[in-house]
């Protein structure tokens, strides 16, 4: 794949694959490599490998494995290419421009290109509104009210859009066509699809930011009450609303320092919690997170608070996250505010009245997800059988999603004193639920382990790394065919053919060159702790391998000699099986 000399090959050399894994897996030095959970599949213990001197990486649970590009291209979706140039990117090397591949292509990247740009356009327009026209003043007025002030609205970017109608169109218009423009969202077309009109007036303007921190798409909010009070971006070529967090793009240190996030609900929460001084916050911008927002969070942490509205809207989203986040892994606690008088509090209104301390407490104090479920199960009727039956059914589904089974049983107990009922019968239901899972739970794909010899082991591991050896093994092997019908034989062949040419090749191009299966075995035994190989171990291995081959025709001329051939033949085989009795004395 990455011919030498290549823009390819040299971001290859000089990138550090830990450093790049490492932004999208925490990893932690074991022994010569790093560890930790795999990416690509759901577990709680580590089985994810990445070799610092290789450049490769190996999940011994799903098999996934390769190098660095390989690990962009997996985790971004994206083609080789650009994984190039974000890799080159992410370690600070120069390449040229990459050529795009397909007239198609080249299309999507200026059209997503020219989105992008009319955003920014579209941004500067909201803000200069917001900062100098009449309209703008009585927006600024109401954001005051709300206590945001001028650095909070320069911080986060917050604009205005006018009542006028047609305002951002016209200033568009200069520069855009009438087809992007009504592409990207911002430009909406009237029933008949003759006339553009401008999608957001007379609202409050919140860019929304991808990953990266290009703004892809506006939040906005009703000045007056006007319906609905809150209307976003439509999906778009450059956005997608459940692939997209807000406030990610401003979290991601946060998130990896303090190793948990604050999830909320809106961006007015966001904006709230992240002046208060919580950075690691982030909004899902929808009444409940969608699964690839949980993929994406997981990168940074695999920690969350829900803090969502306390309304019914709110509890029941509350209630949908925690369930999928515990499906992915996560830790999850969730803060439920206390109201304030007779108003409930999402954070916003919550830190505005009762302070910045106030709700660093309440978050501190944030109890574990297990907690808030018993205490809405409480809220039922559990005076009766029914009501407890309910309250259990209301739970059940929960505990079904723990992988623990210790955590199953602290749960039982929990439930039980809580809900007062009989111990014994909440175990029997648990443990039923817990076989339920089971039965859901798809096995393992097959590790393909222990399958090859160790002496096929090691002639793989002196393949790769002998650099003193490596070619005249290759030789050896190759002169007696010794690989022939060994389990390995087509990642020796590889090998072997990688050992005899000319240009060196790397462990991920002769992986390339295998089947998926092989392939796997292949990374195993790469990751395997083992010493240095000598020149005497890779003889001692060509010797077992001559062995082997003697002892196996040995066994085909004996099969051959009971079948009782013509005379002739039966002479043949005699005599074959005395060469080949001598050989396997000798040694040779
Ligand atoms: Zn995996």
């Amino acid at each position: 794949m990455a011919e030498a000399g290549s823009s390819a090959d040299r971001v290859k050399q000089q990138a550090d694959i830990v450093r790049v894994v490492g932004e999208y897996v925490r990893l932690k030095k074991s022994g010569q490599n790093f560890t930790g959970l795999c990416p690509f599949h759901g577990e709680k213990t580590p089985s994810f490998a990445v070799h610092p001197v290789k450049q490769i990486y190996h999940c011994f649970g799903c098999g996934k494995g390769g190098d660095v590009f390989n690990f962009v291209m997996e985790m971004e979706k994206c083609s080789f290419p650009e994984a190039v140039r974000i890799v080159a990117e992410k370690c600070g090397i120069a390449i040229p421009r990459p050529k795009e591949r397909s007239p198609e292509e080249r299309k999507e990247n200026q059209q997503r290109a020219v989105l992008t740009e009319m955003h920014r356009e579209a941004q500067t327009f909201f803000v200069k509104q917001l900062e100098t026209t009449a309209e703008g003043k009585a927006a600024r007025a109401y954001l005051e009210d709300r206590g945001l002030d001028e650095e909070a609205i320069g911080r986060f970017g917050i604009g205005y859009a006018p009542s006028g109608g047609d305002l951002l169109l016209r200033h568009l218009k200069q520069k855009y066509p009438d087809k992007l423009m009504a592409e990207s969202g911002l430009v909406s077309r009237d029933q008949s699809g003759a006339r553009l009109f401008d999608r957001f007036r007379r609202r409050i303007t919140f860019p929304i930011a991808n990953e990266s921190g290009k703004i892809v798409a506006f939040g906005c909010r009703a000045l007056g009450n006007d319906q609905p009070k809150y209307l976003n971006s439509p999906e778009t070529p450059i956005y997608s609303k459940s692939n997209v967090l807000y406030h990610l793009d401003r979290a991601k240190d946060a998130l990896r320092r303090e190793n948990f996030a604050v999830l909320v609900e809106g961006y007015m929460d966001a904006i709230a919690v992240a002046r208060a001084g919580i950075s690691n916050v982030v909004a899902s911008c929808g009444t409940s997170l969608a699964e690839p927002q949980i993929k994406l969070l997981g990168r940074f942490t695999k920690r969350v608070i829900v803090n969502y509205d306390p309304d019914a809207a709110g509890q029941a989203a509350t209630e949908r996250s925690v369930s999928l986040l515990l499906e992915h892994d996560f830790e999850v606690r969730v803060l439920a505010l206390p109201a304030i008088g007779d108003k409930k509090a999402d954070p916003d209104l919550f830190i505005r009245e009762k302070g910045i301390d106030a709700y660093v407490k309440a978050l501190q104090e944030a109890p574990p997800y297990v907690d808030y479920l018993i205490a809405r199960a409480r809220l039922m009727d559990l005076t009766t059988g029914e009501g407890k039956l309910r309250a259990l059914n209301f739970l059940m589904p929960y505990v079904q999603k723990i992988p623990n089974r210790i955590l199953r049983s602290e749960w039982a107990t929990r439930i039980a004193q809580q809900l007062r009922i009989d111990e014994p019968v909440l175990r029997a239901a648990l443990s039923k639920a817990a076989n339920e899972r089971r039965s859901e739970v798809k096995t393992q794909p097959e590790l393909v382990g222990k399958a090859a010899k160790p002496v096929e082991r090691r002639l793989i591991r002196m393949l790769v790394e002998a650099e003193g050896f490596k070619r005249e093994l290759a030789q050896r092997l190759q002169q007696g065919r010794l690989h022939q019908g060994l389990e390995t034989e087509r990642i020796l062949g590889a090998l072997i053919a990688a050992g005899l040419s000319e240009e060196p090749m790397t462990p991920t191009e002769v992986a390339a060159l295998l089947e998926e299966r092989e392939r796997r075995l292949f990374y195993e035994i790469l990751f395997e702790p083992a010493q240095e190989g000598t020149w005497e171990e890779a003889e001692s291995c060509l010797e077992a391998l001559r062995g082997r081959r003697i002892e196996q025709e040995l066994a085909q001329v004996q099969r051959e000699i009971e079948n009782n051939p013509p005379a002739a033949g039966m002479r043949e085989l005699l005599a074959r099986k005395q060469e080949l009795l001598r050989r396997r004395a000798s040694g040779q």
